[in-house]
């Protein structure tokens, strides 16, 4: 299977950094914010931590929504069909992609070997490859 180059994916993995140095830090923010509550010590500052917590969760949750887009899943969910093309005289056989017209049986051009012609012996859906 060819693997296409996706540009979006490399953007997704600079995004899933920014990600985790946000939500690192914002949980920071939030673990000092109550500590010092409970603490009771320096009141004014927790609350401007915990108010950048709160800001940096938000914003994690933004960006996870804005790198969720449909293209990705698509281009994987896209079935790819095979048409299969045997030599019924010397057992060739060729396997290319599903042309518009293609049926089982169907004669089609001539064998690579020699030069009988070729036909259709099964058009089928490729299985789902997942792509890490
Ligand atoms: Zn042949």
């Amino acid at each position: 299977m060819t693997t296409k180059d996706e540009p979006a994916r490399r953007v997704s993995s600079f995004y899933l950094a920014i990600i985790l140095v946000i939500f690192i830090l914002s949980l920071s923010a939030l673990y000092i914010a109550f500590e010092n509550i409970i603490n009771q010590s320096d009141p004014g500052s927790s609350y401007s931590f915990l108010a950048v917590g709160f800001f940096g969760l938000a914003l994690l949750g933004y960006m996870l929504l804005q790198t969720r887009p449909k293209p990705m899943r698509a281009i994987v969910e896209t079935p790819r069909v095979i048409t299969t093309l045997e030599c019924p005289k010397c057992d060739f056989k060729n396997i290319r992609d599903f042309q518009r017209g293609d049926y089982i049986f169907k004669e089609t051009g001539p064998c690579q070997k020699c030069d009988e012609t070729m036909k259709i012996t099964a058009i089928y859906r490729e299985a789902k490859k997942k792509e890490q």
